[in-house]
C-alpha cells in the first residue's frame, strides 16, 4: 500500500494530501445535492463508503475562460453520477462538474461566481462529503459554525392553548417560557441568530411557522411542545423528526398537534411524497438524536425518573415544508401531575434549556467536525 503524505502550499492556501488505499475497495460517488444558504452554498457528494479526498482552490483563468474553482480529488472512488454535471446557479456556485480523473480518482470541480473559501467534512449515515463554500472574506479566513441562524417555534399560542394539564398548566405557556430563555442562550453561546415564531401569547398558523423559517433562511428549525395523555401516568421526553410512521401513539400525537391546521392525513401524505427527496432527513435525525440525549441527561440531574421515550418519526404538519434540518421536542407531559409540577419550576425549565442548548451545540459541532487526518 503506497502512502503519500505531503504538504503543499499553493496560492497561499495549505493543501494537504492524505494517504489513500489505492483502489483496493472503491467507493462509488452516487449523487450530488446542494443547499443554498444566504452566505454559503453547501454541496453534498454522496458516496457509498468513506473516501479520502483532497481539496484545492484555483484562481480564475480569464485566458482560458475559467472561473474561480474549488476542486476535490476523491481517491479510491468511481463515478456513478449521470450526467456528470449539476447546475446550481445560486449566488456562489455555478455548477459542479464531475469526472473520473484517473482510475480510482474522481474529481469534482465547483465552478464559482466569486473567489470562495471552503470547508469540507466527511460525514456518515449516509456517507457523504459535505463542502461548504463561502464568499471569501477580506483578510483572515473566518470560520464559523454551519449553523448560523436558528428558528425556535414555541407551539400553539393565543386561542390555541395546546394541551392543558394537571392544575391547569397550559402547554402554550410552558413552551413559550422555554423558547424565550433558550434564545439568548443560543445567541450568546453559539453566536447564532435566533428568531422566534412567536414571542408572546398569540396564535400563529402552523404553515406560517415554517414559512418564517424558510424566509429567514434558517439553518435549523426547532418546534417546542409538551405532551399530554389520557393516561395520567404517562410521562417522559421524546423528540421527533418528520417522516412517515405507522406507530399508533405517534399518529394520535401528530393528530393532536396538527389539529389547528385542519389538515387531514391525505394532505400530509401528498406533501410527504416529496419526503423521499428530503435532503434534510439525515441531519434532522442527527439533530433529534442530539436533542433527545442531552435533554434526558440534563433533566435527569434534577428529576432522575425522567423517562427517555426516544427519538421518533412522525407526521407533524409544523415540520412539513421546512427547507432545513428540523425537529420537534415534546417536553414531558402536562397531564402527568409530577411532571406538571416540575415544568412549573424554574430550575426544571433551566435544565430543559440546558439540554436543548447542548443538543443544538453538539449537533452543530458534529457538522463542523473535520475529518481526522
Ligand atoms: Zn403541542
Amino acid at each position: 500500500m503506497a502512502r503519500l503524505l505531503s504538504l503543499l502550499v499553493m496560492f497561499g492556501i495549505i493543501v494537504s494530501v492524505v494517504a489513500s488505499d489505492a483502489a483496493a475497495s472503491s467507493a462509488r460517488l452516487t449523487g450530488v445535492r446542494h443547499l443554498s444558504g444566504l452566505n454559503y452554498t453547501r454541496v453534498i457528494l454522496d458516496v457509498t463508503r468513506p473516501a479520502k479526498y483532497t481539496i484545492h482552490t484555483l484562481a480564475a483563468s480569464p485566458a482560458k475562460g475559467l472561473p474561480p474553482r474549488i476542486y476535490l480529488d476523491i481517491s479510491g472512488a468511481r463515478l456513478a453520477v449521470r450526467p456528470p454535471r449539476v447546475d446550481i446557479g445560486d449566488r456562489l456556485v455555478r455548477r459542479v462538474r464531475l469526472n473520473q480523473f484517473k482510475p480510482g480518482v474522481v474529481r469534482a470541480v465547483l465552478d464559482l461566481k466569486h473567489p470562495g473559501s471552503h470547508d469540507a467534512v466527511l460525514m456518515a449515515n449516509p456517507h457523504r462529503i459535505v463542502v461548504d463554500v463561502e464568499r471569501r472574506a477580506g483578510g483572515a479566513g473566518r470560520r464559523h459554525l454551519a449553523v448560523r441562524k436558528i428558528v425556535l417555534d414555541p407551539g400553539h399560542g393565543g386561542k390555541d392553548p395546546g394541551a392543558v394539564g394537571a392544575g391547569g398548566l397550559r402547554e402554550k405557556d410552558v413552551v413559550l417560557r422555554v423558547a424565550r430563555s433558550l434564545a439568548p442562550r443560543l445567541r450568546k453561546e453559539l453566536g447564532v441568530d435566533v428568531v422566534l415564531t412567536r414571542n408572546r401569547d398569540v396564535f400563529v398558523p402552523l404553515k406560517a411557522r415554517t414559512a418564517m423559517a424558510n424566509r429567514e433562511r434558517a439553518d435549523l428549525f426547532l418546534s417546542i411542545h409538551s405532551n399530554a395523555s389520557l393516561n395520567r401516568r404517562a410521562g417522559g421526553l421524546e423528540t421527533y423528526y418528520l417522516d412517515k410512521t405507522t406507530d399508533e401513539a405517534t399518529l394520535k400525537l401528530a393528530a393532536r398537534e396538527n389539529g389547528t391546521a385542519r389538515r387531514n392525513l391525505t394532505d400530509l401524505q401528498i406533501v410527504l411524497s416529496d419526503l423521499k427527496l428530503n435532503v434534510y432527513l439525515p441531519d434532522s435525525i442527527s439533530l433529534a438524536s442530539h436533542l433527545q440525549s442531552s435533554l434526558v441527561k440534563k433533566t435527569r440531574s434534577r428529576y432522575p425518573r425522567a423517562k427517555d421515550l426516544g427519538v421518533k418519526k412522525g407526521l407533524f404538519y409544523v415540520l412539513v415544508g421546512a427547507r432545513m434540518p428540523a425537529a420537534l421536542a415534546e417536553l414531558f407531559f402536562v397531564s402527568n401531575r409530577r411532571e406538571a409540577r416540575e415544568l412549573r419550576r424554574p430550575e426544571m425549565r433551566r435544565a430543559i434549556v440546558d439540554g436543548l442548548a447542548r443538543g443544538i451545540r453538539t449537533y452543530a459541532d458534529g457538522l463542523r467536525k473535520r475529518e481526522d487526518l
